[in-house]
């Protein structure tokens, strides 16, 4: 069986994240989580924070461990000798985006991109409306972490 590796910016962490995670760690040997930095992106939680919010929240998992990168994901996955990128696709929108980096990642190295279909009671599920719902004082208790809970209530506060 490969190791896997699931990238994403996970800025943070959400419950959609984490059953992907858990789902790709009953199919692989390793899933190696990827959380990705891009020196030009904006977060709201830096690389070490969102690798350590992602580490606590999957600390049951013994085939799982959390790491961060720059750069390309083909030169991540070659260097964990990782043969396989999963991902999570939502809706045919995550579909057509995801298509493009799939076959690009597997043009460069042979790499290839195995998607897991979103669990309906998560699939409206992202960083971004976690986010926008926190950061107008709205609950988001039931969408990420109790971690995420504590992260998001110190950077609102
Ligand atoms: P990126 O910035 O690379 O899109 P994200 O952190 O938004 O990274 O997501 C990482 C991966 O997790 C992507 O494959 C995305 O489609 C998937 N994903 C995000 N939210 C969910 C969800 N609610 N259910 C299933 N997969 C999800």
């Amino acid at each position: 069986m490969p190791t896997a590796v699931y990238s994403g910016s996970f800025d943070p962490v959400t419950l959609g994240h984490i059953d992907i995670v858990r789902r790709g760690c009953a199919l692989f040997e390793q899933v190696i989580v990827a959380v990705g930095h891009h020196p030009k992106k904006k977060y709201w939680f830096d690389a070490a924070t969102r690798q350590q919010l992602f580490s606590d929240a999957i600390g049951d998992l013994p085939n799982c461990s959390v790491m961060t990168f720059e750069g390309l994901l083909v030169d991540f996955c070659e260097r964990q000798k990782a043969s396989v990128i999963l991902r999570g696709v939502r809706s045919v929108t995550d579909a057509d985006y995801e298509m493009t980096y799939a076959t690009a990642n597997r043009d460069l190295t042979g790499v290839e991109t195995v998607f897991l279909t979103a669990d309906p009671k998560l699939s409206f599920l992202s960083s971004s409306i976690v986010k926008e719902i926190s950061g107008n004082g709205g609950d988001v208790s039931r969408y990420v972490p109790s971690g995420v809970m504590a992260a998001l209530s110190e950077r609102t506060a």
